[in-house]
């Protein structure tokens, strides 16, 4: 009696692992391997996206520029310049009513090529970079990297790069001071110690003599790329060439019991959305799915949240349902709820002191609510209702999925953002919700697959 007492009256924190049974545990390893192989061919927002709009046509998704109208029950995608995708499952109610909207970033920290990158020095060439999103700069030497992206000629001719990921190929890396001679570079702060414009990286050291007689690094590699892509050195200027980690998603743990890849922020929750939308059908509410481009550089441009593709996206639905009046987005967004679905900064035992151990999200302890996020007393947060958040873990309670409601880390201590308040500006009621991660930003991140599988439940729960 009194230990029920107990049980109702405390808000008791543990491993989700423990109420696992063998068959949810097969379900979890299966849907993680699902998850890891998206992951590895899907590094960049194109490739991202691309294999979205993949995963959507293969479950009935039609581009929503081939329907005049829509049906409840038909399945749409809009494709934003090959980097962001708006998705939606028309609901029963009229849209007016509102939506219920997910929405997940599909950009990560990389780095970039800068627009004229390639040079040589002393019989070595490289390619100057440009770094993008918030990096630790020292993690990103000495590790190998691949190269993907487009180029794009003056004609228009597109060439898709992917280098790297195959056995047979080459890859690339950043070098880093020997410790024999680093003494200066010890003496340095950490965020110091490498310098933006030396994360060069390294290509080629063959070279071969030039028209002139000159011997040159960078012809060879020109040639060379001239034989693989058709590409001069000017071409350069048109592309977006991104580098990120050449190495695969594995399982992490002689238990096999998380995840360990490049990107998880944010496509781990962009993943789970994205698999928990195929599965919703006839929804009451008309389900919207928002993979966006650009967060970790605040949002913007045309692929970014900010930009009003997604009001175009909604003004489409409304203007194919045949509900159009004055004024009707503002009233659509004004009766929206929304997940903005991010990763939380797990709690890392090594690193304890930054984290309010009792407003903390944990690895294996199910789905993150983030009420609000910010920095330095809330500035910047979208701070959810307490309605709103009441409403969210009725869900939750219902459905059996395990939550934890946390901060991000201890206050004063640092902060950050998300898209939340991008759609809290437009009226919807918006809470960060997500996977807690370890070591986030870094070229590798580590989730546990236990709340990878309770975020796609949740985002199920949500949408049905
Ligand atoms: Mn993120
Ligand atoms: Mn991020």
């Amino acid at each position: 009696m009194e230990e029920n007492l107990e049980n109702q009256l405390l808000n008791k924190k543990e491993s989700g692992w423990l109420k696992t049974d063998n068959e949810r545990f097969n379900q979890i390893q299966e849907f993680s391997n699902g998850y890891m192989n998206f992951l590895n061919s899907s590094k960049t927002e194109r490739e991202f996206a691309a294999n979205a709009v993949k995963v959507a046509e293969e479950n009935g998704f039609v581009d929503i520029n081939k329907k005049d109208f829509l049906n409840v029950g038909d399945k749409v995608y809009f494709l934003n310049r090959e980097k962001s995708v708006y998705l939606a499952v028309i609901g029963e109610e009229k849209l007016e009513n509102g939506l219920q909207i997910i929405g997940a970033h599909i950009d990560s920290p990389r780095l970039d090529l800068k627009p004229n990158p390639l040079y040589e020095d002393t019989d070595l060439a490289y390619f100057n970079t440009h770094y993008y999103g918030g990096i630790k700069k020292y993690q990103w030497t000495t590790i190998p990297l691949s190269i993907h992206g487009v180029i794009i000629k003056a004609n228009g001719e597109k060439i898709t790069v992917n280098i790297g990921e195959d056995e047979n190929d080459p890859i690339f890396t950043i070098t880093d001071l020997l410790p024999h001679l680093a003494r200066d570079q010890y003496s340095k702060k950490l965020g110091e110690a490498i310098d933006g414009e030396s994360l060069d990286l390294l290509i080629g050291g063959i070279p071969i003599k030039d028209e002139k007689g000159k011997e040159s690094v960078k012809y060879n590699v020109l040639k060379i790329l001239n034989e693989k892509y058709g590409i001069t050195e000017a071409d350069f200027v048109s592309s977006e060439l991104e580098l990120v980690p050449a190495f695969k998603a594995r399982s992490l743990g002689f238990d096999y019991g998380m995840v360990a890849a490049y990107g998880q922020d944010d496509k781990v929750c962009s993943y789970t959305a994205l698999r928990a939308l195929m599965e919703t059908n006839n929804p009451k509410k008309t389900a919207v799915c928002v993979l966006v481009d650009k967060e970790e550089i605040g949002s913007y441009g045309n692929t970014g949240m900010e930009s009003h593709v997604f009001e175009y996206f909604i003004s489409e639905l409304l203007n194919k349902r045949g509900e159009n009046r004055p004024n009707l987005l503002e009233k659509v967004f004004c009766y929206s709820k929304m997940l903005s679905s991010d990763v939380d900064a797990g709690f890392d035992p090594l690193y304890a002191g930054v984290s309010d151990k009792g407003n903390a999200g944990f690895l294996s302890r199910g789905i993150t609510l983030n009420k609000y996020t910010g920095a330095r007393g809330k500035s910047g947060a979208s701070d959810a209702n307490a309605e709103y958040v009441a409403w969210i873990r009725n869900i939750l309670e219902k459905n059996d999925i395990r939550y934890q409601v946390s901060e991000l880390g201890k206050v004063d201590v640092g902060g950050g953002g998300t898209i939340a308040l991008i759609l809290a500006n437009k009226g919807i009621d918006v809470i960060d919700c997500g996977v807690p991660v370890l070591s986030m930003h870094a070229p590798y991140e580590v989730t546990s697959k236990f709340d990878i599988y309770e975020a796609y439940r949740t985002y199920k729960a949500f949408w049905e």
